[in-house]
């Protein structure tokens, strides 16, 4: 694969990623934030997604892994998407625009990497937002995958970026764009706007 035709094609992946989101940019695998500490704030406060998806800590890879892997690879697209800040704040009332936003990160990044894939950079993979088992099994008992059986999104699943240990809101920042953190005890009417981010590293 030439450079010419990888420039191309990361060009093309970060249009499409356009099509959902509000900001995208190609980035170097060497600019990827990768931090031991993120994954912790899944455990410590303990997050309701911890330990209960094939997808999520402690289940999934590992930062110290990620960093290894990033070595191997030269470049991403990484995109957010902006959402009302009331859609983010976890409240009853906004549980199907939350589920949906959060479906639309994951779609999109398998797209994107669908589409590397068939390019030729079939190593490619990439990362979404927030736990799939809340956002693709929420109305089921459990992850079927942690059960040894088949996962039930096997093409769509995949870790979020935080839960492998990615600094989101370090690379939101250096990016030059806004991110604010919305915790559990946030309230819609405090924040500017939600934020949604996804990735892939494409070669
Ligand atoms: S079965 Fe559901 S919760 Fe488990 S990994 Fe697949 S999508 Fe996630």
């Amino acid at each position: 694969m030439n450079e010419a035709r990888l420039a191309a094609d990361l060009e093309r992946y970060q249009q499409k990623a356009l099509d959902l989101a509000t900001q995208a940019v190609i980035v170097k695998a060497e600019d990827i934030p990768v931090d031991e500490r993120v994954p912790l704030k899944c455990q410590i406060p303990r997050c309701f997604g911890y330990g209960v998806s094939a997808h999520c800590p402690p289940h999934t890879l590992k930062p110290g892994d990620l960093k290894e892997v990033l070595k191997k690879y030269h470049c991403a697209v990484f995109f957010i998407m902006e959402v009302p800040p009331e859609v983010i704040v976890r409240d009853n009332a906004t549980i199907k625009e939350r589920v949906a936003a959060y479906q639309q990160v994951f779609r999109m990044v398998s797209e994107l990497e669908s589409m590397a894939f068939y390019d030729g950079h079939y190593l490619a993979f990439g990362f979404a937002a927030g736990s799939c088992r809340h956002t693709f099994c929420g109305q089921k008992e459990s992850c079927q995958a942690l059960e040894g059986k088949r996962c039930r999104f096997a093409l769509l699943a995949r870790p979020s970026m935080e839960a492998v240990g990615i600094d989101v809101y370090k690379m939101v920042a250096r990016a030059g764009w806004d991110i604010y953190p919305i915790g559990s005890n946030a309230k819609p009417e405090d924040q500017p706007k939600g934020t949604l981010a996804g990735i892939v590293i494409v070669q």
